[in-house]
């Protein structure tokens, strides 16, 4: 839903500021939905401080942090994928860069204390930072910066739209030991360590040095908090296209719905229009990572289909069954749910909506071709 615009018509001036204040937090609060600093939700590395300078991609102001938006929608565009996250690391100067407003340096702070940013100490190279997630992860660093291995030059495209061209040799093999550091869990001695004090399976690669797993953001020796636990990728897909990525970890049960409205769940209700609101219901469906594969529990109002190689069939009432891994859940017309990697089951897809949709023409000038 959209909110009305303040309106106003006896100060014309003052009702600009405002309005271009109100579509600014919104652009933001889009962006913030698409960064992560969990491998299996992001596609790409960014260096915050470098993209906010990209002034060439809008020919906006010298700094801007809506930049990041146009990097996002340009990662969606390449994969095809509209749930995709950036994955952003910025040197803590960042937080007092005196180019970005008052209101981008909030926003960047609340997103570093909640693990969206990861924040390295003071001095620390980003870059260097952003190649080794790169390198551990197999995922582009989104660049003009002159790297050794993966990366994807943003340039300026069409439209006010910003194209990737890959360059370097693309990934690389992980190193055993470095293999190792990817299938434990860590944990920061600094109390609540937006990275690595938090429950839950998601967690940035460690950072490793001379192959000691270390903290990026406190520069702390990590310790083993045990195997992390197996896990599996899946997306939600909205007539046709990813609109987000999830993960399942054995002994963790993840409820999809409208609004299941609990730590670890997946809320849709954002995402759905009118009529799928009334057919999804609140907590429609648990999905659980068993030792022999993903199973599926319907909690909803309406039911949910399973859609395999063999057919289509109701998912019985309060009782788990096990997904094969073609199988697309549908909760209701255009709304399903899926491994990764797997093909839409719907293929009425078109491109990847975009974070930029609110963003203040001030701030990000589009070319009058647009328009
Ligand atoms: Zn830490």
């Amino acid at each position: 839903m959209t909110p009305t615009p303040p309106p106003s018509k006896s100060f014309p001036g003052v009702t600009q500021n405002v309005q271009v204040r109100f579509d600014q937090h919104r652009a933001l609060d889009a962006i913030e939905r698409r960064l992560a600093t969990d491998p299996l939700r992001t596609g790409g590395i960014v260096e915050v401080s470098e993209v906010v300078r990209f002034a060439d991609l809008d020919s906006g102001k010298e700094a801007s942090l809506l930049r990041l938006g146009l990097l996002v929608d340009g990662l969606a565009r390449l994969l095809g994928d509209g749930g995709v996250a950036l994955y952003p690391v910025a040197e803590r100067g960042l937080l007092s860069d005196t180019e970005l407003t008052s209101n981008e340096r909030m926003v960047l702070r609340r997103w570093s204390d909640d693990g969206l940013l990861e924040i390295l100490p003071p001095g620390a190279p980003a870059l260097a930072r952003a190649g080794e997630v790169s390198a551990l992860t197999g995922q582009p660093v989104l660049t003009r910066a002159q790297i050794r291995g993966y990366a994807l030059r943003p340039t300026p495209g069409g439209g006010g739209s910003v194209q990737l061209v890959p360059v370097g040799p693309g990934p690389s093999p992980v190193p055993d030991q470095a293999l190792r550091a990817l299938t434990r869990m860590w944990r920061c001695p600094v109390p609540d360590c937006p990275s690595y004090g938090r429950p839950g399976v998601g967690q940035p690669p460690p950072q490793l040095a001379q192959g000691v797993p270390m903290c990026p953001r406190h520069g702390e020796r990590l310790s083993d908090a045990g195997a992390r636990p197996s896990v599996v990728a899946l997306v939600v897909r909205i007539g046709g296209l990813v609109r987000q990525r999830f993960a399942v970890a054995a002994g963790t049960p993840v409820v999809v719905g409208r609004a299941p409205d609990q730590h670890g769940s997946v809320a849709l209700g954002p995402l759905l229009d009118e009529e799928a609101r009334t057919w999804v219901s609140r907590k429609h469906v648990a999905l659980e990572l068993r030792p022999d594969g993903v199973y599926a529990t319907d909690m909803s109002t309406n039911g949910t289909v399973v859609v395999g190689p063999d057919g289509r069939g109701r998912l019985p009432g309060g009782q788990a069954r096990r997904l094969g891994e073609r199988d697309i859940l549908e909760l209701t017309d255009g709304v399903e749910v899926a491994r990764a990697g797997t093909a839409a089951g719907s293929s009425d897809a078109t491109a990847p909506g975009s974070v930029m949709a609110d963003a203040p023409t001030i701030a990000i000038r589009m070319p009058r071709d647009n328009r």
